[in-house]
């Protein structure tokens, strides 16, 4: 599946909100939307008028950035979550917690979401004991995912584990530090997702 490659710090200063996809230099003071927090562009500057579809269009690419999905897949994702009873923006946020590059970044084994893809995509991960290799396998309540032995003593895992605990407590997830392995003990909660969202928006952008 394709994702995107492009740079990540204008896609904070386009959304206005620090999305943190770079690790530890988003705590950092090289921040580029702590230094420059406008949007990207010669007339980043300049007054803009944003229309009720630019303000759902922004939610809906925040969200997506985010999790790195590319739109394609994100449709999809959200077709399934108005599938589903409950609230279609709730699903849809549930749906997009419980792909396995994102708990693989929620559990610490990766310092952003992209490099938790490449960890998964790498082989480095186990649920349930069997390598899976695809970044949007969705993991049930009961999954356990862990980190393959050989692969335990990477810098990377380590230094990512380290740096786990500022980004707040695991609420939906069981983590074994020593173990390297988490498990997945309820559903998704919306609390977790600390950044400003506001999902019905995104309803709103795919029900015009
Ligand atoms: Fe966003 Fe700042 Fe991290 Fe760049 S360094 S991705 S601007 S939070």
């Amino acid at each position: 599946m394709a994702r995107y490659i492009g740079p990540v710090c204008r896609i904070c200063r386009r959304d206005n909100l620090k999305l943190f996809l770079k690790g530890d230099r988003c705590y950092s003071d090289k921040c580029a939307f702590d230094r420059r927090p406008y949007p990207p562009g010669q007339h980043g500057q300049g007054r803009v008028k944003v229309t009720e579809y630019g303000v759902r269009l922004r939610e809906k690419q925040k969200v997506r950035r985010m999790y790195g999905v590319l739109e394609r897949q994100f449709r999809r994702y959200f077709a399934e979550a108005d599938r589903r009873k409950g609230v279609t923006g709730e699903n849809l946020l549930a749906l997009l917690e419980r792909r396995l590059d994102n708990v693989v970044y929620r559990l610490g084994f990766a310092a952003t979401r992209s490099e938790a893809r490449q960890t998964v995509k790498h082989n480095h991960v186990l649920v349930n004991g069997k390598r899976v290799n695809i970044p949007s396998y969705v993991v049930r309540v009961g999954d356990k995912i862990s980190i393959r032995e050989k692969s335990q003593a990477m810098a990377r895992i380590a230094s990512a584990m380290e740096a786990r605990d500022r980004r707040g407590p695991l609420t939906w997830l069981d983590l074994d530090k020593g173990a390297f392995t988490g498990v997945v003990k309820q559903e998704p909660v919306r609390e977790e997702i600390t950044l400003p969202i506001q999902e019905q928006l995104i309803v709103e952008f795919y029900s015009r």
